[in-house]
């Protein structure tokens, strides 16, 4: 019986074992027989009681013992012995050679072995030939297997020690398995090399960095955009010189914005009713009604809405999508307050930030939607998660101030000390809205039932919250693993599985509206060169800001200094295509090729700008550059376009697609 509670030591151990594919037939059901509790200690009983046998043989087998004692004895001892064998023979099979790398198990399989052998040898010899000798020679044989005991006691105390975690293990945590089986994969594998591995492994998830990213060990990246992603991205700085601690002048840069609560609410608001009227006349101008034909395309130009609409991008976009997938009707929302809520976070935007404005949530909205577009993301969507991606896209920057979320907590701005420094502006984006919406004149959820309204509110939140760029190569790593494990895939029955996928859901929905929030580098040239003059503008507005106040002017924020091309390189190198690349691909072929095709077209710009100005040493600014190259691509885009369409038109079959509604 070398084994007893032997398997403790090799049993999970052996679990990890090989790959599938070479797994033995039965070996995994014979090892989780042989892994149960009962089997242990039932193994471990038979064995205490042979040794109780075995000592009772040594104390009756004198001169004067019992005379029917000994060959009784010979023939049971023989019984256990093979017993022991054929045990030990399963145990290898089921667990292999790892089995006997542990020492006591070794010891045990070489005892069981050469006492059945010699008891073989003994029984064999014809009776009373060897009689006293070999008598005395069995009982020291039967002293050693005597020292047996000292590795059952051994083994029984594992025994139970692995008992009582096993029952802890139901209540406790996976990662505390997880890190169990880990602990014995690395104490059996074979190679130096393998249990470094798992060692390395472990101390990954002990230390909770399974999701973090050291941008040291990237060597393509330049200096400064190391410095933007580690002062922008969550990552620590480990550099000990790097103190930019500052202690400048606070400065107040957020209104607390937002209207007050009202106790009594009435049914008709007249006010309300006039923003309504106000938007749907808005939809109805020939001019806005032509683009809102085209709201689903990646290339819609937000720029050119926003002046169709006089301004009011936002409220005509937001309200005609809401209404266009029969959603006020769905939840019973209340269309006047629809539009009054709309219009006041449509105003609670800077118009003076020059990026995160009014045009730019819109932008947000319609890169949204038309991810929603696809069926393998909005086919998984109830109507309240609809809804709550499109109100999360429309609010997600409401009352930004134009200052990012490092200056505002260096300079203890007011907003810093309410959110405690964590996710302080998107914190304030979502509660401002909320705080908007549960006024009288904006609440248009009041007709909602309870558990609706609970679910919109808390998809909103971790959608908003989601666009924290701090939490920007998490998502991507946990957006990795989870679709190397087919999570967007499954469609389970049991409850229980569902809540687990609408998580994922909602998972997926966060990382859907971070990557609508960066999409600009993946627009057409024009559009993305504008957001770049844009964004670049609002960047050094804050770097002016910094400089003035006397604190580090953070990277890329100095307008003096920084080479843009390189910045948008960077962006597009290092944060936006690494998402896009995992994002798209549950999009299809569509999504992944206007994407991706227009990401990589601007990087091919910005390297082309770049190669001009340090080898050719042109002096043209790159605004110039850039809208010359996208008045080429348009063009060639256009002349290919034609191409197709004459050549369908000439055999017969229908034009150019139009693009889903
Ligand atoms: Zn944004």
């Amino acid at each position: 019986m070398a084994s007893t509670a032997s398997g403790l030591g090799a049993s999970q151990a052996g679990a990890p074992g090989g790959p599938p594919g070479r797994e033995l037939p039965g070996r995994r059901a014979i090892r989780t027989f042989l892994d149960k509790m009962k089997v242990e200690f039932a193994v471990i009983g038979v064995v205490i009681v042979y040794m109780v046998l075995v000592f009772a043989d040594l104390m009756l087998n004198e001169e004067d013992g019992i005379p029917w004692w000994n060959p009784v004895f010979q023939v049971v001892d023989l019984g256990f012995l093979i017993a022991f064998t054929l045990e030990l023979l399963v145990r290898l099979y089921a667990y292999g050679l790892v089995y006997v790398k542990d020492a006591l198990n070794m010891f045990d399989a070489i005892v069981v072995l050469v006492s059945l052998v010699l008891q073989i040898f003994f029984m064999l010899q014809p009776a009373g030939t060897t009689a006293t000798s070999s008598f005395g020679f069995m009982r020291i044989v039967r002293l050693i297997r005597l020292v047996r005991l000292f590795t059952v006691m051994n083994k029984l105390q594992k025994a139970r020690s692995a008992y009582k975690k096993a029952k802890y293990l139901r209540i406790g945590t996976p990662v505390e398995k997880v890190m169990e089986l880990l602990g014995q994969m690395r104490e059996t594998s074979e190679t130096d090399e393998d249990g470094q591995d798992v060692a390395w492994i472990m101390d990954l998830i002990a230390t909770d960095k399974l999701y973090t990213i050291d941008v040291r060990k990237n060597t393509s990246m330049s200096a400064e955009m190391s410095a933007f992603i580690t002062a922008n991205l969550g990552l620590k700085n480990e550099d000990p010189d790097d103190d930019t601690a500052t202690d400048a002048g606070s400065t107040t840069t957020a209104s607390s914005g937002g209207a007050p609560m009202l106790r009594q609410e009435s049914s008709y608001l007249p006010a309300a009713a006039e923003e309504l009227t106000r938007c749907q006349e808005l939809v109805e101008r020939p001019e806005v009604a032509e683009l809102l034909k085209h709201i689903a395309d990646w290339e819609f130009d937000p720029f050119a809405f926003v002046e169709a609409t006089q301004g009011n991008g936002l409220v005509v976009a937001a309200y005609h999508l809401i209404d266009h997938y029969g959603l006020i009707d769905k939840m019973r929302l209340s269309r006047s307050r629809l539009a009054s809520f709309l219009h006041q976070i449509q105003e609670g935007y800077r118009g003076e930030n020059p990026y995160h404005n009014a045009t730019h949530a819109l932008d947000v909205l319609l890169n949204m939607n038309y991810f929603l577009t696809f069926d393998a993301l909005g086919g998984l969507l109830k109507p309240v998660d609809r809804l709550a991606c499109l109100l999360a896209a429309a609010v997600h920057d409401f009352e930004h101030p134009g200052l990012n979320n490092n200056f505002l907590a260096a300079t203890k701005d007011p907003l810093a000390i309410t959110y405690n420094d964590r996710s302080i502006l998107e914190s304030h984006h979502v509660a401002a809205s909320f705080k908007l919406l549960l006024s009288d004149e904006c609440n248009f959820t009041r007709q909602m039932g309870r558990d609706a309204y609970a679910e919109l509110r808390a998809t909103v939140i971790q959608l908003v919250l989601g666009t924290d760029m701090k939490y920007h190569f998490e998502h991507v790593t946990k957006f990795k693993t989870k679709l190397s494990s087919n999570a967007f895939k499954h469609a389970e029955t049991d409850s229980a599985e569902r809540a687990v996928q609408h998580d994922d859901v909602k998972f997926l929905l966060a990382v859907a509206l971070h990557s609508a929030d960066i999409a600009n580098p993946a627009k057409p040239t024009a559009v993305c060169s504008k957001w770049t003059e844009l964004v670049m503008e609002e960047f050094f507005l804050q770097g002016d800001k910094e400089a003035s106040l006397g604190m580090p002017v953070s990277p890329f924020y100095d307008r003096e200094k920084t080479n843009v091309a390189q910045c948008q390189m960077g962006f597009i190198n290092v944060l936006v295509k690494p998402l896009y690349v995992e994002f798209t691909s549950i999009l299809g072929d569509k999504g992944i090729s206007e994407c991706l095709r227009c990401l990589e077209s601007n990087f091919d710009g910005w390297t082309e700008y770049q190669r001009r100005c340090t080898e050719d040493g042109a002096t043209e600014p790159w605004t110039e550059f850039m809208a010359t190259r996208a008045k080429e691509l348009a063009d060639e885009r256009a002349r290919l376009n034609r191409r197709p369409s004459l050549a369908a038109s000439l055999s017969g079959r229908a034009g150019a697609q139009v693009h889903p509604q």
